[in-house]
């Protein structure tokens, strides 16, 4: 199964084989400032089974370790790769070919979630980071699924 997406102008594009290993929703600052949205819901898949298509995303440091791709012509975010997520590809659900497919499984950051935004799911939330929700992120370095 390939899944594609693509920004805002259509110019950045990307590709994976397989299913994502992960999907969430994420209330942090950095995100909401970042998309400028009150949330953000991401997938991550393995590296390995990602690749960029059309045009080459930009990428800005914007902390040490921490790489985010961003359309070089409409600036719609596209990516974000970090030191601390050695093998995986994180990707936004709303650049999905077909957003209506995705499937969010849990919240994270939810301490960080705005007063004002209604969330009536009964997915599992977690206070902290993808790093510290049980997800096993093993997919990023095995080469068993496809
Ligand atoms: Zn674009
Ligand atoms: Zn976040």
């Amino acid at each position: 199964m390939t899944t594609r997406g693509h920004c805002f102008c259509g110019r950045t594009r990307w590709e994976f084989e397989g299913a994502p290993t992960w999907s969430c929703y994420c209330h942090c600052d950095d995100c909401r400032r970042n998309c400028a949205a009150p949330i953000v819901a991401w997938l991550g898949v393995p590296v390995r089974r990602f690749r960029w298509l059309g045009a080459a995303p930009q990428t800005l440091e914007s902390s040490k370790g921490v790489r985010r791709h961003f359309c070089a012509t409409c600036g719609a975010p596209m990516g974000f790769e970090a030191d601390h997520y050695p093998g995986g590809m994180h990707l936004y659900a709303g650049s999905l070919e077909k957003p209506e497919t995705f499937t969010p499984e849990f919240h994270v950051n939810y301490e960080s979630k705005l007063p004002w935004l209604q969330i009536d799911d009964d997915l599992p939330k977690y206070t902290d980071t993808m790093l510290h929700a049980p997800v096993s992120l093993r997919d990023y370095h095995t080469d068993d699924s496809a």
